[in-house]
């Protein structure tokens, strides 16, 4: 990715019970972080993809 874009993306997001979501659509962070589940090396995008930055309501 250009690092010209760092910071610049809109982040679209679904996951309605993170404190950071805004009505199902968006994430309101600048930045956030995609992290694998620990030691899991599936290859599954559900596994391999997960958002580090997801905090509970
Ligand atoms: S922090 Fe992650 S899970 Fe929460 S709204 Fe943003 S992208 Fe979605």
């Amino acid at each position: 990715m250009s690092k010209s874009k760092v910071g610049c993306q809109t982040i679209g997001c679904s996951v309605t019970s993170c404190r950071f979501n805004d009505e199902g659509s968006y994430c309101k962070l600048n930045r956030i972080e995609v992290e694998p589940c620990y030691d899991c090396g599936t290859g599954k995008p559900a596994d391999e993809s997960l958002c580090g930055s997801y905090q509970h309501k």
